[in-house]
């Protein structure tokens, strides 16, 4: 064979192996992304040694072909507002129109006691607020103003000192946790869901971990959420153990360097002592990668006393940072933020309004109030 030809021949050799190698490589970059709905197998380990142990491989739902863009905030709230308004207003109308008469008798006063407890606010804030108003009576004759005072009073009970800012950020480059927990049928997964969308509003990446493992439904319908918004959602197969899934999702957020992991949790309210146990242990086995920065109890607020009670066991059972009133678009009774924040003791820092993926808002005392004043 003459040089030439064995050159070539090596030419040859070399360009297939190279046109090999791209082929590979556009074939792996190509890769589908898994189909919503689906499982992808987190394997999992037991949590409470899952940081000691080296991880497992983590599958996370793949960004979506087209994003959805979520409502700025401005616009979000003047929307919700209206809503809040909405199925609040005939309560603020109701007591206005009481407050108003030339005459405010006993059975005036009473009408008014009633119209304030059927919203849910509870027997000692009725009493605070129906007290308010009569000194006032009494020191300035007849309120020039029915409205400004009802409105003191009212602003006065949801205190607009507390610090409703959620703790979405962590500290030494880790990623901020918010762990929601709550009874099933709160809202909880929808919560997280909108949650992630108002982190991707406001140019903040988060990812959703799903670990209400007990619930097939929640983990797709995280995931299906995820999709929505391009954020990326860790998951575990069903019945897989939450500590571990929780686990790790705070893990893929902090190798992937994002602003908030946001973990679902299940709601079974079986006991105390077992609710306890499942919740730290969730709690303890994601501390062991970042601290959780916010616990948001979800609470429906069409539950009323019910609702209380549940959320009473919950609070007893991790330490709540603070509230997340859900459904107040099907609920007239806006008085159970009060009942909420004095029972608990932590403030409700957003509000779900409806089943819209943007119907989540900050809790905002003042503007609160005067949306049930109308
Ligand atoms: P989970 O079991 O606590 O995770 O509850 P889900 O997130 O599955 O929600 C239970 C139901 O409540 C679903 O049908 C949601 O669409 C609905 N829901 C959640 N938040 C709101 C809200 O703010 N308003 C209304 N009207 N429905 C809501």
């Amino acid at each position: 064979m003459s040089s030439l030809a064995l050159l070539i021949l090596v030419i040859a050799v070399v360009a297939v192996v190279l046109i090999g190698v791209v082929i590979g490589l556009v074939v792996r970059g190509r890769k589908p992304a898994p189909l919503p709905n689906t499982h992808t197998d987190v394997l999992v380990q037991p949590p409470e040694t899952a940081a000691d142990t080296e991880a497992p491989p983590v599958e996370v739902s793949a960004p979506p072909a087209t994003i959805d863009k979520p409502e700025s905030t401005a616009s979000r709230l003047v929307r919700l507002r209206q809503r809040l308004a909405g199925s609040q207003g005939g309560f603020g109308r109701g007591l206005l129109a009481l407050l108003s008469r030339d005459r405010l008798d006993e059975d005036t006063w009473e009408s008014i006691e009633d119209l304030l407890l059927t919203a849910d606010l509870g027997v000692a804030p009725t009493q605070q607020v129906v007290e308010g108003l009569r000194t006032r009576l009494r020191v300035e004759g007849a309120p020039q103003d029915a409205r400004a005072a009802l409105r003191d009073e009212l602003v006065a009970l949801v205190d607009p000192s507390m610090d409703r800012r959620l703790q979405v950020s962590g500290t030494d480059g880790k990623p901020g946790v918010v762990l929601v927990v709550g009874v099933n049928g709160t809202g909880k997964t929808t919560t997280v869901g909108k949650l992630a969308r108002i982190l991707v509003a406001e140019d903040r990446r988060g990812t959703p971990g799903a670990a209400d493992t007990f619930r097939a439904a929640a983990v797709d319908q995280l995931a299906t959420w995820g999709e929505r918004v391009g954020v990326e959602v860790v998951r575990g197969p069903e019945a897989s153990d939450p500590a571990s899934v929780a686990f790790e999702a705070v893990e893929h957020g902090v190798n992937d360097g994002v602003d908030t992991v946001i973990v679902d949790t299940a709601g079974r309210l079986q006991n105390k002592a077992g609710l306890m146990d499942e919740l730290g242990k969730v709690k303890r086995v994601i501390e062991k990668r970042a601290p959780v920065t916010e616990v948001l109890l979800v609470i429906d607020a069409t539950t009323g006393q019910n609702g209380l009670i549940q959320a009473r066991v919950f609070s007893e059972a991790v330490d709540v940072t603070g509230v997340v009133l859900t459904k107040l678009d099907g609920s007239a009774k806006g008085g159970i933020v009060v009942s909420v924040q004095r029972e608990l003791g932590v403030p409700v820092k957003l509000v779900g309004l409806g089943e819209g993926p943007d119907d989540l808002a900050p809790f905002d005392a003042e503007a609160f109030v005067d949306a049930l004043l109308g």
